[in-house]
C-alpha cells in the first residue's frame, strides 16, 4: 500500500480514539498454508529454508546472550538443545527429499516433518528426548515464522506502545497483554460481547471488530488511527483526519471530566429510586479501576481470566491471596466472585480440556466445575477463605436449573465442613446467588429464587441462548438483539421472580452498560447495574437524570411491543431526551 489514506470499517466495541504503528499478531499455533509448487520452484524453496534456519540460528544465539547476561551461563545453555534442531542433519535432509519429492511450499513440508519427528521421539519413553520433542516444537514455530516473516515477539513481550491487529484475538490473548504498551486493537473478526471486547472495555483500551481483512492489508509498523466509537480504522491518517480527531479528542475529554465529578455521587433516580451501581473485573489488579470510577464495589469477578493468564492451574493458596486481595481493596464494598466460566470462548492453554463442537453449549462453566470437583473445591475454599477479609458473595454462572445449583450448593458445604474441621476461618453467612443467563433458569426463576440469595442477569449469554445467536460471530451479530420482545419479557420475568421472594436482582451482562437502555433497566425495576468501570461514570449520569416512575411507564408501553427496532428506538428517544451527550459520547468524527 501506499502513503495515501485508506478507511478501514468495522465495529466499534470500546470507545475511545487510539494513534500509534501496527503490530500485528498472529496466533502461536496457526497452522502453516499448504500450496503446491512447481518443480522449477525447488531451488527456491530450498533457498527460503536456508534463510530461515540462518535467521533462527541468529535469533536463539541472540536470545541465549542476553539470558546469560541477565541471569547466567546455566540457564542460558538450555538454547545449545534449540541450537542443535536448526543443525539437526537427519530433520533438514528429510525436509529436501519430501520437498523435491512431494512439491508443497517448504513450510508446510518443514512443518509436517517435524511434527511427525517430535511425536516419534515423545512417545519413546524417556524424559531426554521427550524434553527434545519440546525443543523441536518450540524451534519449529519459530523456523515457521521466519519463514513467513512474522515478527516471533508475543504479546506478552511487546516493547513499545502499538494497536494490535490482529485475524482474531483470545481472551487468553488479551489476559496476557502487557496494557501499558496497547494503544487499540483492531481484529478482522469478532463481536461487542466477546469476552476480549469486554475485557477491553474494562481496561478502556479502544477497539474495533469485524474489520474483516485489516490483519492481512496492513503490515508491522503501519501508522494507524483507531476510532473504537465508530469502528473506523484510518491507515496513514491525513491532516484532515488528524485535526477532526484532535478536535472530537478535546471534546470527548471534556464530556469525560464532567463525568468524573460524579465519582463520589449517590446512584439514585431524581424521583429517590436508588440503584447499586457497580463494575465488572477481570482480573485482581482491575480493582483500582473500580474505586476511579465511583462503583460501589464489583457486581461481578470473572475470575476465569486469572487461570487464562497463567501457564498453570493457579492453587488454591494464589486464589486465595487474588480474591482477598480484592475484597480488601473494595472493603467496605462487596465483590461477587463469580466461580469459573471456562469454556465457550475461554480455553485454557495448559490443561488438556477436549476441544467440542459446540463449546458455548458443551461443558462450560459450572457444568465443567462439577465434572472437575479437584479444579472446583479448590477455588470454593479459596473463596470461602478470602470471605472473611472484606464483604464477598459467591456467584454460580451458567445455572440451567435447580438440581444444578443444588449440586454445586453441596460442593460449597462439603468445603465448608473440611475448613471448619481444619479450623480455617471463613464467614458462615456468605450469601450465594446465581447468574440467571440461560433461558430455562428464567422460566424456573421461581424456583431458584428460594434458594439463591440474589440474581444477576447474564445478558450476554441471555441474548445468545435465547435467540440462538452465536455470540461471537459476526456475520449473524444483526440478529443479536437486546431489546428482542423475548429479551425484555425474559427480564421482567426473572425480576418479577427474584422481588416475589424477596431477593434483589441486578444485570451485569454488557446491557447494563448501554446508557441507551438503562431506561427500560430502571423502568423493569432492576436493582443493581454492573458494568465496565470505564463505562460506570456515564451510566451513573444516566441514572441520575432519569425519573424511576417515568421509567416504569416506558417499561408498560414496551411489554405490549413486538419489534425489537421500535422498542430500540423507543429507549433511545428517552434517553436522547435525558442525555444526549451520553449517547454523542459514542458518535465519532467522520
Ligand atoms: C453474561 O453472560 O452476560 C455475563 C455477564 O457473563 P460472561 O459475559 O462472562 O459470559
Ligand atoms: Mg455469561
Amino acid at each position: 500500500m501506499s502513503d495515501e489514506e485508506v478507511r478501514l470499517r468495522g465495529v466499534g466495541v470500546s470507545a475511545g480514539i487510539g494513534r500509534g504503528t501496527v503490530f500485528i499478531h498472529h496466533p502461536e499455533d496457526e497452522e502453516p498454508p499448504k500450496k503446491k509448487i512447481d518443480s522449477s520452484d525447488v531451488s527456491g524453496e530450498i533457498a527460503r529454508f536456508e534463510a530461515a534456519l540462518i535467521a533462527t540460528r541468529a535469533q536463539i544465539l541472540e536470545m541465549q546472550q542476553k539470558i546469560a547476561e541477565a541471569i547466567g551461563a546455566k540457564d542460558a545453555s538450555i538454547f545449545d538443545a534449540h541450537l542443535l534442531v536448526v543443525e539437526d542433519h537427519t530433520l533438514i535432509d528429510e525436509v529436501l527429499r519430501t520437498l523435491r519429492r512431494d512439491l508443497w511450499n517448504v513450510e508446510f513440508v518443514f512443518s509436517e516433518v517435524a511434527n511427525r519427528y517430535a511425536r516419534t521421539l515423545s512417545e519413546i519413553d524417556d524424559p531426554y528426548l521427550r524434553e527434545r520433542a519440546f525443543d523441536i516444537h518450540d524451534v519449529t514455530k519459530r523456523i515457521i515464522r521466519n519463514l513467513l516473516g512474522r515478527s516471533g515477539r508475543p504479546l506478552s513481550q511487546m516493547e513499545e506502545p502499538h494497536i494490535i491487529v490482529a485475524h482474531n484475538l483470545t481472551p487468553s490473548d488479551a489476559a496476557t497483554l502487557n496494557r501499558q504498551y496497547v494503544l487499540g486493537i483492531a481484529t478482522d473478526i469478532g463481536s461487542r460481547t466477546s469476552h476480549t471486547a469486554i475485557m477491553a472495555r474494562s481496561l478502556n483500551i479502544p477497539a474495533i471488530v469485524g474489520l474483516k481483512d485489516a490483519s492481512s492489508r496492513l503490515k508491522n509498523g503501519d501508522h494507524v488511527l483507531l476510532d473504537g466509537n465508530t469502528g473506523l480504522l484510518i491507515l496513514n491518517p491525513a491532516d484532515q483526519a488528524l485535526w477532526e480527531y484532535g478536535e472530537l479528542e478535546v471534546r470527548l475529554e471534556q464530556v469525560e471530566e464532567q463525568l468524573t465529578s460524579l465519582r463520589d455521587t449517590a446512584c439514585v433516580t431524581t424521583d429517590g429510586t436508588e440503584i447499586i451501581l457497580s463494575a465488572n473485573i477481570e482480573l485482581p489488579e482491575d480493582v483500582s479501576l473500580v474505586n476511579q470510577a465511583g462503583a460501589r464495589g464489583v457486581g461481578l469477578y470473572r475470575t476465569e481470566f486469572f487461570f487464562l493468564n497463567k501457564t498453570e492451574l493457579p492453587n488454591e493458596e494464589e486464589q486465595f491471596r487474588a480474591y482477598q486481595a480484592v475484597a480488601q481493596a473494595v472493603y467496605p464494598q462487596t465483590v461477587i466472585i463469580r466461580t469459573l466460566d471456562l469454556g465457550g470462548d475461554k480455553f485454557l492453554s495448559h490443561s488438556h480440556i477436549p476441544m467440542e463442537i459446540n463449546p458455548f453449549l458443551g461443558c462450560r462453566a459450572i457444568r465443567f466445575c462439577l465434572e472437575r470437583p479437584d479444579i472446583f473445591k479448590a477455588q470454593l475454599r479459596a473463596i470461602l477463605r478470602a470471605s472473611v477479609a472484606g464483604n464477598v458473595r459467591l456467584m454460580y454462572p451458567m445455572i440451567s436449573g435447580l438440581s444444578e445449583l443444588r449440586q454445586a450448593n453441596e460442593v460449597l458445604e462439603s468445603c465448608r465442613a473440611e475448613l471448619r474441621t481444619d479450623g480455617i476461618q471463613f464467614n458462615e453467612e456468605m450469601e450465594t446467588g446465581i447468574m440467571i443467563e440461560i433461558p430455562s433458569a428464567v422460566l424456573v426463576a421461581d424456583a431458584l429464587a428460594k434458594e439463591a440469595d440474589f440474581f444477576s442477569i447474564g445478558t450476554n449469554d441471555l441474548i445468545q441462548y435465547t435467540v440462538a445467536v452465536d455470540r461471537v460471530n459476526e456475520r449473524i451479530a444483526h440478529l443479536y438483539e437486546p431489546t428482542h420482545p423475548a429479551i425484555v419479557r425474559l427480564l421482567e420475568m426473572t425480576v418479577t421472580a427474584a422481588h416475589s421472594n424477596d431477593i434483589w436482582v441486578g444485570v451485569c451482562g454488557e446491557m447494563a452498560g448501554e446508557v441507551a437502555l438503562t431506561p427500560l433497566l430502571v423502568g423493569l425495576g432492576v436493582d443493581e447495574l454492573s458494568a465496565s468501570p470505564g463505562l460506570v461514570p456515564r451510566v451513573k449520569k444516566a441514572v441520575q437524570t432519569l425519573n424511576a416512575k417515568q421509567c416504569a411507564q416506558l417499561a408498560a408501553e414496551i411489554r405490549t411491543m413486538t419489534s425489537a427496532t421500535e422498542i430500540l428506538a423507543k429507549c433511545e428517544a428517552v434517553a436522547r431526551k435525558h442525555y444526549p451527550e451520553l449517547l454523542t459520547l459514542s458518535g465519532g468524527a467522520e
